[in-house]
Order: C-alpha cells, then sequence, then structure tokens
C-alpha cells in the first residue's frame, strides 16, 4: 500500500480575525460561528415581524437582519427592537441618515455599502454613530451591484476583493474599526475565490454566504458548497444562507451546513440509508416526518434510521439511537445495544420521535458545546 502522509492531509486551523459584538453574539476570533437570517416582512408589518423574529429564535437563528428602507420603517423598528431581544441588525442602502437613525433605534450592528451611502462626510457620519453606540458595520460586498469601474472586470471575484478593501478604507480612514465583511456572488466558485483572498490580507471577520440563491432545495445545494468549502479551510466566522422561501429554512440549512462541518454540535444528526431491494419498512417517510418534527431540538445526538437489517444493525449501534428496519417493525438500538420492545410499523413516526425526544431530555444543556 502506498505511504501517505497524514501531516500533510488535514484542515487548516480557522483563521485567526479581530473580535465584534452583535449584542451579545460575538463575532471572530475563538467565537462559534454564529447563524443569520433576515426577516422577510416590513418592519411595517410589525406583528408579523415580531412572530416571525420569535420564530428565527426557535429555530436557532443567532442574529437578525432587517430591512430599514425609508423613514417611515423607523418607529416601527424601535417598537420592534422593545419586542424582540436577539441581535438585531439594520439592512440600509443609500441613504446614511437611515443608519444614524437604526443605531439610535437600539440595532446592534449596520449593515451598509459604503459605495452607495456617497460621499466620505456621509460614511464618516455613519461611522460616527456606530460608534458612540458601541456597535458594528458590516460592509456588505456583492458581485452585482460593484462600482462602475469594476462591474466590467473579467475576473469577478478580484473585483469583489478590490471593492471590499476600497471600501473598508473609506471606513477606516475615520478611525473606525469595528467591521465584518461580506463578499457575495450568485457564484460559488467566485464566492470562494473572493473569501479566499479576502482572508489572505485582512484580519476583519467574515460572514459568508452565497447570495440570491434560489430555492429551498437549489439554493441550500450552493450555500452547502459555498459556505461548506470556505468553513472547512477555516474561513468564516458568521453566516447567512440566502434562500426564496421561509427564513427558517435558511436557519435549518445553516445549522445543517455547519454540523456537516462539524461546526455545530446542537441538534439532531440524522443518519439514514438510501434504501435498496432488501428494504422492509417505509423509510423515507418516517426519516422525513422525524426530522420535520425534530429540527428545532438542540440536544446533541445522532440519530440513525436504516431500511433492514443486513446494513442497519451496525449503522445504527454508531450512533446514540438507531432504528432499523425488519418486516414488521424497527428494531430498537441504544447505545449499540438493542432495546426492546420492537416499534411495530404502523407505530413508527411516533414511537421513534417519542424514543429521541426522551433521549434528549436527558442530555444537560450545560454540556453541550457551542
Ligand atoms: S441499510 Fe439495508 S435497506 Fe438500507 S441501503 Fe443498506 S442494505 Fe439497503
Amino acid at each position: 500500500m502506498p505511504k501517505v502522509d497524514m501531516k500533510e492531509i488535514k484542515f487548516p486551523p480557522r483563521r485567526n480575525t479581530r473580535s465584534v459584538w452583535v449584542g451579545r453574539v460575538e463575532i471572530g476570533a475563538s467565537a462559534p460561528i454564529s447563524i443569520q437570517s433576515m426577516l422577510s416582512v416590513p418592519l411595517t408589518s410589525l406583528d408579523s415581524a415580531i412572530a416571525q423574529a420569535r420564530a428565527l429564535g426557535e429555530a436557532g437563528c443567532d442574529i437578525i437582519r432587517v430591512a430599514v428602507p425609508d423613514k417611515r420603517s423607523v418607529p416601527f423598528l424601535r417598537e420592534f427592537r422593545q419586542a424582540v431581544d436577539l441581535p438585531l441588525v439594520a439592512d440600509i442602502h443609500f441613504d446614511y441618515r437611515l443608519a444614524i437613525a437604526s443605531a439610535e433605534a437600539g440595532v446592534d450592528k449596520l449593515r451598509v455599502n459604503p459605495g452607495n451611502i456617497g460621499s466620505r462626510d456621509k460614511v464618516a457620519a455613519v461611522a460616527e454613530a456606530a460608534a458612540s453606540f458601541n456597535i458594528p458595520i458590516r460592509i456588505g460586498v456583492n458581485a452585482g451591484s460593484l462600482p462602475p469601474d469594476l462591474i466590467e472586470r473579467p475576473d469577478r471575484a478580484q473585483a469583489m476583493l478590490v471593492a471590499a478593501l476600497r471600501e473598508i478604507e473609506a471606513v477606516e480612514s475615520t478611525g473606525f474599526s469595528n467591521l465584518v465583511v461580506s463578499l457575495k456572488s450568485h457564484d460559488v466558485p467566485t464566492t470562494i475565490l473572493a473569501n479566499r483572498m479576502f482572508s489572505r490580507v485582512s484580519d476583519i471577520p467574515l460572514h459568508l454566504g452565497v447570495t440570491e440563491a434560489g430555492s429551498v432545495e437549489s439554493g441550500s445545494i450552493k450555500n452547502a458548497l459555498g459556505i461548506g468549502a470556505l468553513i472547512l479551510d477555516g474561513i468564516g466566522d458568521t453566516v447567512r444562507v440566502s434562500l426564496t422561501g421561509d427564513p427558517i429554512e435558511e436557519v435549518t440549512a445553516a445549522r445543517g451546513i455547519l454540523r456537516a462541518c462539524g461546526r455545530y454540535s446542537k441538534g439532531i444528526e440524522i443518519i439514514s440509508c438510501p434504501t435498496c431491494g432488501r428494504t422492509k419498512v417505509d423509510v423515507a417517510s418516517v426519516v422525513r416526518e422525524i426530522e420535520r418534527r425534530l429540527r428545532f431540538c438542540d440536544k446533541p445526538l445522532k440519530v440513525a434510521v436504516m431500511g433492514c437489517e443486513v446494513n442497519g444493525p451496525g449503522e445504527a449501534r454508531e450512533a446514540d439511537i438507531g432504528f432499523a428496519g425488519t418486516a414488521d417493525g424497527f428494531v430498537v438500538f441504544e447505545r449499540g445495544k438493542i432495546r426492546p420492545p420492537k416499534i411495530p410499523s404502523k407505530d413508527a413516526i411516533e414511537s421513534i420521535v417519542a424514543i429521541v425526544e426522551e433521549a434528549a431530555s436527558i442530555i444537560d444543556n450545560r454540556k453541550i458545546e457551542p
């Protein structure tokens, strides 16, 4: 067998960045990679906005972004701030006064694009407001909205890097350095390259995401590839999976991506077989339903659902709790040992959910790593 030098084949360590606080959540340095999402309803529909924010928090969202498109939204932002205790980011374009008003309304971070805020005086006024409220600014560079002199450059990733460095310079020249940066494209390779380049030249924490990624299905794949590749490279401090759909799906996808990269220990990890001609139970329906019912559970548990007794018991033993299908139901495994009784097929979903919830209920919250 050829000799493989295992020392050379490993993932790079996480990039060392400066630390930035968004309310109670730290971004960068050695802080856990946080999950963000954005409200899909306007602040002016206040009750719906509050309900969506609370649902996002329950789903595992750490930081919530809200669009503040006009002056009319600002009083709603104030009320929203009072009702929602998650860290909030105000998303501002064009009008620097909205950024200042949002800081005054109590948000925990501003997301701006200095390129469309205007003159240096206006950028300086936003930085001054952020400094006085001790909140960071995220500079968001999108491949789709580059400055005119960069838009035609054939190397999009490099153009995004130049735009980001230019905008950082505009803000840092005011003496403000409490920054997070994002470089997003709808194109996965461009997103990966732009973030890799940026990580070599700056210690500013990176907010990752593939933007305008599409529907829940296709967008989740693009984000898994883009965010996942970077996280495994040690790059990235906070993530937002951008999907056309319910923002709860963004949080679910982000948790799944981070978990698959080994950077998120909370929640149920479901291991299930692809099924084949030996399958004797409806694994697909069982997995779909238990995944849906257990998706907000924060306790770290590996749950295996296998279709038969050939490979099933072996895989099921690897998990905290396993279920292997037979002709008349599921054999249950708990930490490698068969736990009678067998579950009849007709009770499979209810029984599996109940067994997993019981196992989750005895896990001590204090022992869960972030
Ligand atoms: S666990 Fe059994 S049913 Fe599932 S794919 Fe393997 S052999 Fe087929």
